[in-house]
């Protein structure tokens, strides 16, 4: 344990953001640097629980209060070398993750949180500053060649253990660039893609063939993987977004999250995207249809175009500041939370439905809403009308971000011929085995949308069961063995 007063000397500290009329000019990422010196205090603020709650939020397993310690003792070396154990990419959890291990650290009981998400992504860069993420090519190759589709979360951490493990991997991404929703999801100031790509610039190192531009199904047979490759992992994510039919869906203007937030991504890396009057929000009355992390990607897009407003509607009602008594620690705590997006502007609606898109000369101009009130009928909710609470918003651009429905099935899916579970994810065992032999997955093409902490926890899982079966047995760690983690938004 660090320092043993620690939790009660030192309150918990976050980094600040950086102002909001400047960041909101800009894509880079919104936190300013947090000096190691305070870092180390808030490592000194965790007790070292004889029961560590914190292991149990992380799907991942990371060995926390071991790392927190040693931050505390001024021992970087030795925590990014402990942190790496667990977790191929702490720079992407350790920016992206909503902390389910804060949720549950003990400390929450009646304190503030140990403030590990902090901590993690200050080890791991300055582990990358000091130059000690180095490429760990394996000593001797198998020969097995392993294909990966979808170059998300889980297909990279996959990749990684399995060429680590000697066998050699292709990675086929139908995009344009490696990365799946780190690239053309999440944007550049919540992630630089520079974090990125010098984690592919290692893999790379490393062995991994990246293939860009290759849509498995439809460029390449999926069969081919079958007769090219000893084993496959499917990560293609489940990239099929749930959709709003309602009156005038078909006006113009009203796009999923995903056709807004990729071309964004592409023009801040510098590719020139065909202009459309609906992939821009300047001056624009923007409605955005969701409350997650898409919608919170969007918000954050729309105010660096320069809308001229901009609503954010979710049908529940707002969840309340603090826990009640029906979601106690450690549960993920289902509360109001502000994200960097939300503190630039905006105006949030909850408790809000949408009826009716309507519009002029085929492009939206306004939606009209209704208020509801949810009610529990045989343990499910239901959304009743409010009487006379009917309102309508102008709109110039609608962002459909409601998630995801699951992966898409023709194509690689359906050529492959592997069953899906009942949600229409690809149905995988314990070990990540699809029902087709040779052939696994992992991610969000398996578990349904989820988090990239569960995504790379998958990833290694899959790359376990792989190499055992490649090889008999297998060294890689699994980590969804563990039965860990709360699977908040699973
Ligand atoms: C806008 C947005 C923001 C998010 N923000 C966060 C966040 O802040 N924190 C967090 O924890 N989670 C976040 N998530 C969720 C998180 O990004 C996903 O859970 C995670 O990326 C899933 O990883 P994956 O590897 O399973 O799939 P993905 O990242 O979806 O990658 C799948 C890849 O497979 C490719 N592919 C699919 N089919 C084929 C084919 N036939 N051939 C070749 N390639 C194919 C796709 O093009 C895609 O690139 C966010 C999601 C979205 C949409
Ligand atoms: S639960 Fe919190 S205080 Fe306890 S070991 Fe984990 S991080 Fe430290």
């Amino acid at each position: 344990m660090g320092k043993p007063s620690g939790f009660i000397e030192f309150p918990r500290e976050l980094p600040t953001r950086r102002p909001i009329p400047e960041r909101v000019h800009d894509y880079l990422e919104v936190y300013n640097p947090f000096p190691d010196e305070k870092l180390k205090a808030q490592g000194a603020r965790c007790m070292d629980c004889g029961i560590p709650f914190c292991h149990q939020g992380c799907p991942l397993g990371n060995l926390i209060p071991d790392w927190n310690d040693l931050v505390y003792r001024d021992q970087w070396r030795m925590a990014i070398d402990r942190l790496h154990e667990t977790n191929n990419f702490p720079e992407f959890t350790g920016r992206l993750c909503p902390a389910p291990c804060e949720a549950s650290c003990v400390l929450g009981i009646n304190s503030d949180p140990v403030t590990i998400k902090q901590i993690e992504v200050g080890i791991i860069d300055r582990a990358w500053d000091e130059g000690w993420v180095q490429p760990e090519p394996p000593k001797t190759l198998t020969g097995k060649k392993v294909a990966v589709v979808g170059s998300g979360p889980a297909g990279l951490a996959a990749a990684q253990q399995l060429a680590r493990a000697g066998h050699s991997v292709t990675v086929f991404e139908r995009a344009d660039r490696i990365g799946g929703l780190l690239r053309y999801g999440i944007p550049d100031f919540k992630m630089e893609k520079r974090v990125l790509d010098r984690r592919l610039g290692q893999m790379e190192a490393e062995g991994v063939v990246f293939k860009a531009g290759v849509n498995i199904g439809v460029d390449m047979p999926a069969e081919a993987l079958l007769s090219e490759f000893d084993a496959v992992c499917l990560c293609g994510g489940a990239t099929q977004a749930r959709d709003l039919p309602i009156e005038g869906r078909a006006l113009g203007g009203i796009l999923p999250a995903m056709d807004f937030l990729t071309p964004q991504n592409q023009r801040v890396a510098g590719d020139a995207v065909p202009e459309s009057p609906h992939l821009h929000a300047k001056d624009k009355h923007v409605i955005i249809i969701g409350g997650g992390d898409t919608g919170a990607d969007c918000l954050g897009t729309v105010h660096r175009h320069g809308c001229a407003s901009v609503h954010q509607f979710e049908i529940v009602p707002r969840p309340p500041d603090t826990r009640t008594p029906t979601n106690p620690w450690p549960q993920w705590s289902n509360v109001f939370r502000v994200s960097a997006a939300h503190e630039e502007g905006g105006v949030r609606e909850y408790a809000i439905n949408t009826k009716r898109f309507v519009g002029e000369n085929g492009r939206v101009t306004s939606l009209e809403t209704v208020r509801v009130e949810m009610v529990v009928e045989n343990g499910r909710p239901k959304f009743v009308e409010v009487p006379g609470s009917a309102k309508v918003y102008q709109a110039d651009l609608v962002l459909l971000a409601m998630g995801f429905v699951g992966p898409e099935r023709p194509g690689m899916l359906e050529q492959l011929g592997v069953a899906l579970d009942p949600m229409g994810n690809v149905k995988s065992d314990a070990d990540r085995r699809t029902s087709v032999d040779k052939i696994f997955t992992a991610g969000d093409m398996t578990r349904g949308q989820s988090l990239i902490v569960w995504a790379i926890a998958e990833g290694r899982h899959a790359a376990a069961s792989i190499d055992s079966f490649l090889m008999g047995s297998s060294d890689l760690p699994r980590p969804l063995d563990h039965g860990n983690g709360l699977r908040p938004f699973a």
